[in-house]
């Protein structure tokens, strides 16, 4: 099924993400995790990409086999940064093979140690959205930022560069992790006002380790909000405690989404069956499966 009928509903809907294996050797244990998720029965199921390629051929291969054997909704995500062209468009050519119908097509992040944009290389996801557009009827996602993507400077130029990335064929947005929702509401706000008006999908990330918030603070430049940090400081070097208070700030998270009118949310579960059963457990009666 399309994303963008998913989204039609006005029912409160969750999401959930996979990664595919570094190496073959660890295929079939995220298989395994991915068919405890697909046991839960999300709206659907993101399969992430390598953008180096290390982990790219195993997208397709987890995002048919969660529509075919598993039934569930799959999305495929699809980096360009590290392709030509031409093998952007067998990968695009294999997802048509496969009957995937959403993509979530993005750029990828810049290798510290290349010349960008090589020859052949697509510079923005906006021009991959457009080739992917072209060659076949996909429902197209793309990545929005709310604090502004890092390489930017200034928020409204992202949101500029966002609105020109929309009109190339974005049927819907997924937002990278914020741990603040006054963040997004105020981002919501700012984009519908310069004429986005695709759905966009929050992105929300259970954070089960004090080690994992260190990494995303690098990574992303996420704001940590007081409230936040004080639950990190507090637990972060206890994994079972770190793991419930992770996922009781996700689970509060996601509830006031769904009460200021969001209808979708999708978790970055990390190949974690157990921390998606918990968050679709808080909300079992608020999430109709
Ligand atoms: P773009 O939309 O191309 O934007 C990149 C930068 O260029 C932004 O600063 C933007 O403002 C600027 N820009 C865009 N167009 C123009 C223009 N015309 N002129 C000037 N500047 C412009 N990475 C992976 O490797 N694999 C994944 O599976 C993956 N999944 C992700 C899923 C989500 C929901 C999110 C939020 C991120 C994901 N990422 C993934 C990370 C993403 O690849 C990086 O954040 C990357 O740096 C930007 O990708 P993009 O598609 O947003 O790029």
């Amino acid at each position: 099924m399309k994303i963008k009928e998913i989204l039609k509903s006005s029912e409160p809907h969750i999401s959930f993400e996979i990664f595919p294996p570094k190496t073959d050797a660890g295929f079939d244990s995220v298989m395994k995790a991915t068919e405890a998720i697909a046991d839960l029965h999300p709206s659907y199921i993101s399969v992430t990409y390598g953008a180096g390629g290390g982990t790219s051929k195993n997208t397709v291969k987890i995002a048919s086999r969660i529509k075919h054997e598993l039934g569930v909704t799959s999305l495929a995500h699809l980096t360009c940064v590290s392709s030509t062209k031409e093998t952007v468009h067998k990968v695009i050519d294999e997802l048509k093979e496969q009957g995937i119908e959403n993509i979530l097509a993005l750029r990828g992040d810049i290798p510290q140690d290349s010349d960008f944009p090589l020859p052949d290389h697509y510079r923005y996801a906006s021009e991959l959205i457009e080739d992917i557009k072209g060659q076949g009827d996909f429902c197209i996602g793309a990545a929005c930022y709310p604090e502004g993507h890092v390489e930017t400077e200034h928020k409204n130029d992202d949101i500029i560069n966002l609105k020109h990335k929309v009109d190339c064929g974005v049927d819907f947005l997924t937002t990278q992790m914020f741990f603040d929702n006054s963040i997004l509401y105020n981002f919501l706000y700012r984009i519908r006002e310069k004429g986005i008006t695709v759905p966009v999908i929050p992105g929300i990330m259970p954070v089960t380790s004090g080690s994992q918030i260190k990494r995303i603070g690098f990574l992303s430049g996420t704001a940590l909000p007081e409230r936040f940090r004080a639950v990190v400081d507090r637990f972060g070097d206890d994994k079972e405690a770190m793991q419930q208070a992770g996922i009781a700030y996700a689970t509060d998270q996601i509830i006031d989404l769904f009460a200021n009118g969001i209808n979708h949310v999708h978790v970055y579960s990390m190949n974690k069956p157990e921390v998606a059963a918990a968050i679709m457990n808080n909300l079992s009666k608020i999430v109709k499966v």
